[in-house]
């Protein structure tokens, strides 16, 4: 999946300390990131590759079962897809349009991604969380109860659009089903369906319903794993391998590689900018 030059980027992190210095001088790097480069080595590490700090408390010989590598970005690329997420001038990054039905939907040629999961999985927050560099933006939350749930589009610059889908749960109503249903099977432009589970709670009922959608599809799908910062490492650790066992084991479509964040500690919110960038060509 990544490319060459993605491979091994953590590892670059911290053995050459002079990447950094470069980066968090250059004109290429935001600010904001700049400000990231200079925290100390431990705290870079849980911020921008939180599998590895989950990583070092399994034995070695169990490392490989977290296909750490497969994504695996350099600082720089990390940096430059935090450029694609900022919104500038000539950057422009708003929120579009929403849609109930799917021939509501803005007729985007752009790449597109969206995002799933069961209703206070944490879905907006991980999307302000992302679009904290355009802090312009406004992610839309209905969810009063009564209150039509929307598919919310927002574009992002000339590169991609984001699309915020309703969270689903028991009480979901059919029509719902159907427009998450008929979105994913229909969407032309989706290039990638990320799906968010708890890391508390992990795989619940629901989820499966969603991920079955995008096996039953043949979408390509990530599994984000939301809210890090609530468990221990040994809670988390023990989600992550039965999770990751999961993917490996019952899954055709889903990206063998999981994604924890935390929108309240930012951990892992840059790589996944940098994933999003990379699989919607805005990394080439
Ligand atoms: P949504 O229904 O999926 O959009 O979920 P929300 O983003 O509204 O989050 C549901 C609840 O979880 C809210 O109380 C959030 O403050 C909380 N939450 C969301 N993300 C995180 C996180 O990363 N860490 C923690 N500790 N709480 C979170």
């Amino acid at each position: 999946m990544a490319a060459p030059g993605l491979r091994l980027g953590a590892e670059r992190l911290f053995e050459m300390p002079a990447v950094l210095e470069r980066l968090s001088r250059s004109n290429s790097t935001s600010q904001a990131f700049a400000e990231v480069l200079r925290l100390p080595k431990q705290q870079l590490r849980k911020l921008l590759y939180p599998l590895q700090e989950v990583e070092r408390f399994l034995a070695p010989d169990r490392r490989q079962d977290l296909h750490l590598r497969i994504f695996d970005p350099s600082p720089e690329d990390i940096a430059r897809a935090d450029k694609v997420f900022t919104a500038t001038e000539g950057n422009r990054i708003d929120y579009v349009s929403s849609a109930v039905r799917i021939d509501h939907a803005p007729d985007l040629s752009r790449p597109e991604v969206c995002f799933i999961g069961r209703s206070n999985v944490g879905k907006s927050s991980l999307i302000k969380a992302l679009f904290s560099l355009a802090p312009e933006v406004e992610v839309r939350v209905s969810k009063k109860p009564g209150h039509t749930k929307k598919m919310n589009f927002f574009k992002v610059g000339k590169h991609f659009t984001v699309v915020d889908m309703p969270g689903y749960g028991y009480r979901a109503p059919e029509d719902f089903v159907d427009m998450v249903e008929t979105y994913l099977k229909e969407r032309r432009n989706l290039k990638r369906t990320f799906l968010l589970v708890d890391s508390v709670v992990g795989i619940q009922k629901t989820d499966n319903i969603a991920i079955e959608m995008c096996e039953e599809f043949a979408l390509p799908y990530v599994i984000v794993l939301t809210k890090i910062d609530k468990s221990s490492k040994g809670h988390l650790l023990k989600q992550v391998l039965q999770i990751q066992k999961f993917v490996n084991t019952k899954t055709q479509g889903c990206f063998p590689q999981l994604f924890p964040v935390s929108a309240v500690t930012f951990s892992g919110i840059h790589l996944l900018r940098c994933f999003i960038a990379s699989v919607t060509g805005n990394l080439d």
